[in-house]
């Protein structure tokens, strides 16, 4: 990588890992060996990064936890630490503006202090606040939209050092472009998010029969603010988590450590790596896990964002996509079909969600709908492989045919042709992306091969290599 002496002064002063650092995802499933791992402290740092590559044809690409389980955040050239750039700006009424790098749990405690809290949140809270919008996480609720539809504006520097902002008064088409921005349009150095004053949440979660839930799942999506099912396959068990705001300050998380940590954790981790050489133990592990740990009522009480995080257990292959409400039981059938009758051993839970619909350009909620979020999981236990992709093929299938939409941050195969149809304002995003970028700065192998017309063409040079780790 052929660069000035001065430029790599100044690279080699904001880097935190020496020469041939190897970033990993969480899951250690993706993995690139950026050139530059380097964290800047202000937008005039990056501002330089991003002049520095465009001289050079090099590529930048923020990162934000490494939570996303594909490449969507590897690069070979400039990777961008963002946890320097964390700090609560300001808030105003319930809005509140941080710096894109603020981690959620930190978030969190800052909004706490000035008794706010976030209305909705996904399973975990170690995401950046840029990274967390870039894919649209979300958790659930049929009256609420996912992280990106709560954005209501933000700063970012573009590919030409530009710095650029967006509200809902201001540069509305670039908001609702930025608000899932793939990594693709600049490095978001602040979001301004809409909260609501901190509340309590009173989760009851119990046992249900599968086959009521998908008979009236329009009625289940709407019997609590905020609804979560899990079903394990290979078994008509199903648990379903409603959590409303109250009042009551009682009944902390009754979490036991022998039975949701020794047993759910430990023990199944290694049943799960036994599983691999005896696949077909698993149906019978899952009744075995479910009559211990989900087959009772569970009740209680705490600070919302406790109640909506929870323990993912180990590394995972994991695989998500949108489906309108409408459509939802008939895929989920067609997938119970399939478990049944291929021979595959899937492990629990698949994970059902909901999501108002928003007008978030990229969002898989986008529209006017509720989408009805399918999630499914293959752990790793221990980090070993275990065989996922013919599940994978089945359940995109299935996905596709009901008018799915795949979760940005997971590894999925939908392209540029699939997103021109299901996205109706696909092409304004590119149009926005190609005023941002011009010089394709920000672009990466994922973003190449997901969202670039097929052939596009290669302006900065990367040596892409973000690959899945071989050993998958
Ligand atoms: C255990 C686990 C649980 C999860 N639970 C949920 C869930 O409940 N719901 C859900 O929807 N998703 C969930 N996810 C997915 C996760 O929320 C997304 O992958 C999210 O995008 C990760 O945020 P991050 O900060 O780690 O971003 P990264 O994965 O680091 O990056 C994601 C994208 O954002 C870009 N980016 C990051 N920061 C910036 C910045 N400042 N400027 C420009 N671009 C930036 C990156 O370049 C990349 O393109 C989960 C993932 C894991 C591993």
């Amino acid at each position: 990588m052929d660069i000035s002496k001065k430029d790599a002064e100044f690279l080699n002063s904001l880097r935190i890992q020496p020469h041939g650092f190897e970033f990993q995802n969480w899951a250690r499933t993706f993995s690139s060996r950026p050139a530059y791992y380097v964290a800047p402290k202000s937008e005039q740092d990056i501002v330089r990064i991003v002049h520095i590559a465009n001289m050079h044809k090099l590529a930048v690409k923020a990162v934000g936890s490494g939570h996303s389980p594909s490449d969507i955040a590897c690069t070979n050239a400039i990777m961008l630490n963002m946890d320097r750039m964390n700090r609560f700006i300001s808030c105003d009424a319930e809005v509140a503006t941080v710096q894109g790098g603020m981690r959620l749990y930190q978030l969190h405690e800052e909004l706490k202090q000035r008794q706010l809290a976030l209305s909705n949140l996904g399973s975990i809270s170690d995401q950046s606040i840029a990274g967390a919008i870039a894919t649209a996480t979300h958790g659930t609720g049929v009256r609420y939209g996912d992280m990106s539809d709560m954005v209501v504006g933000l700063v970012l520097i573009d590919g030409q050092g530009r710095r650029q902002e967006c509200n809902l008064s201001h540069n509305r088409a670039l908001l609702d472009a930025a608000r899932c921005h793939l990594g693709a349009l600049g490095i978001v150095t602040q979001v301004t998010i809409k909260c609501e004053p901190m509340f309590w949440l009173h989760a009851v979660q119990e046992p249900e029969s599968f086959l009521n839930v998908t008979q009236d799942l329009h009625t289940v999506a709407e019997s609590a603010e905020h609804v979560r099912i899990w079903w394990f396959p290979h078994t008509d068990n199903a648990v379903v988590w409603r959590a409303n705001r109250t009042q009551s300050r009682s009944h902390k998380s009754p979490e036991s450590f022998i039975r949701d940590r020794l047993y759910g954790f430990h023990i199944y981790q290694m049943q799960l790596l036994k599983a691999r050489c005896f696949p077909e133990t698993i149906p019978q592990l899952t009744r075995e896990h479910f009559g211990r740990r989900f087959g009772f009522k569970r009740e209680w009480v705490d600070e919302g964002f406790r109640v909506f995080n929870f323990d993912c257990l180990f590394p995972q292959y994991v695989n998500e996509w949108a489906v309108p409400l409408d459509l939802a039981a008939a895929a989920l059938r067609e997938l119970q079909n399939w478990t049944d009758e291929s021979g595959a051993r899937v492990h629990f839970p698949v994970e059902i969600r909901f999501v108002r619909g928003t007008s978030v350009w990229l969002s898989p909620a986008y529209g006017d709908q509720v989408v009805c979020y399918i999630g499914v999981i293959m752990y790793r236990p221990y980090h070993r492989p275990v065989p996922y992709k013919t599940y994978w093929r089945a359940f995109e299938r299935i996905m596709r045919k009901h008018e799915g939409r795949p979760h940005w941050a997971k590894a999925h195969g939908m392209f540029f042709n699939d997103f021109v149809s299901r996205y109706p304002r696909f092409n304004e995003f590119l149009e926005i992306r190609n005023q941002c970028d011009p010089h394709h700065v920000f672009m990466n192998d994922y973003l190449r091969r997901h969202i670039l017309p097929p052939g596009a063409s290669q302006n900065t040079e990367e040596s892409q290599i973000s690959t899945e780790n071989p050993r998958l």
